[in-house]
């Protein structure tokens, strides 16, 4: 059983890689976005708190996410190990990951500024059942119109350019102090995610193969 971290900038692919992983070695994703969103949903204790922080537009704190962490991986007991997407994102929640359980290695997705916006600036959703296109390397067959149901693409917020560029800007700042954390640990692998998903899917499962298990 091994536990990995993945960083990296948005649109570096680290759901992708995580789910590809999760497809073919058994690793379960755990992105804190997703268990967030399904605390509030449930309205667990802790689910209830976040929608408090995040009803009035504040930053949902430390220990409400590592609760709901804990929670999650209470009730989620996973055999082969976590692929943490999104969290620990402060050195008090990689401290406090630390005590839950035993980090095995820590990927850093890096992709260039270029490469990220492409990526994401040429996204585009359809308005009716969420089928993700990309102009480029995904387009669909008639342009602005879903291939699946028919509806209409269109391209959100997030994903445009200058969004991308400030969201960027804060991972930078946020996530320095983090990568400092675990390269000097010994925990820190490079990935150049620049490239395909389905090679850095590769590459991580066969470090995780020779470096991580036991
Ligand atoms: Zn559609």
């Amino acid at each position: 059983m091994i536990n990995a971290i993945f960083i990296g900038p948005p649109g570096a692919g680290k759901g992708t890689v995580a789910s590809m992983l999760h497809d073919e070695c058994g690793y379960v994703p755990l992105s804190t976005g997703d268990i967030l969103r399904r605390a509030v949903k449930e309205g667990t204790e802790l689910g209830i708190k976040a929608k408090d922080y995040m009803d009035r537009g504040e930053l949902v704190p430390d220990d409400v996410i590592i609760g709901i962490v804990k929670e999650y991986m209470a009730t989620n007991d996973s055999a082969k190990g976590f692929i943490f997407d999104g969290f620990p994102r402060t050195i008090a929640q990689a401290e406090a990951l630390q005590e839950m359980t035993q980090i095995d290695c820590v990927f850093l997705l890096d992709a260039s500024e270029d490469v990220v916006i492409e990526r994401l600036s040429g996204r585009r959703v359809c308005k009716k059942c969420g089928a993700i296109y990309h102009i480029k390397n995904h387009p669909p067959k008639v342009e602005g119109v879903c291939d699946i149901c028919g509806g209409e693409l269109y391209q959100r917020d997030d994903d445009r350019e200058q969004t991308i560029r400030m969201r960027l800007r804060v991972y930078r700042e946020q996530t320095a102090p983090l990568i400092d954390f675990y390269r000097e640990k010994g925990l820190l692998v490079d990935i150049d995610a620049n490239r395909d998903a389905v090679e850095n899917a590769r590459e991580i499962a066969d470090y995780i193969k020779r470096h991580c298990s036991n």
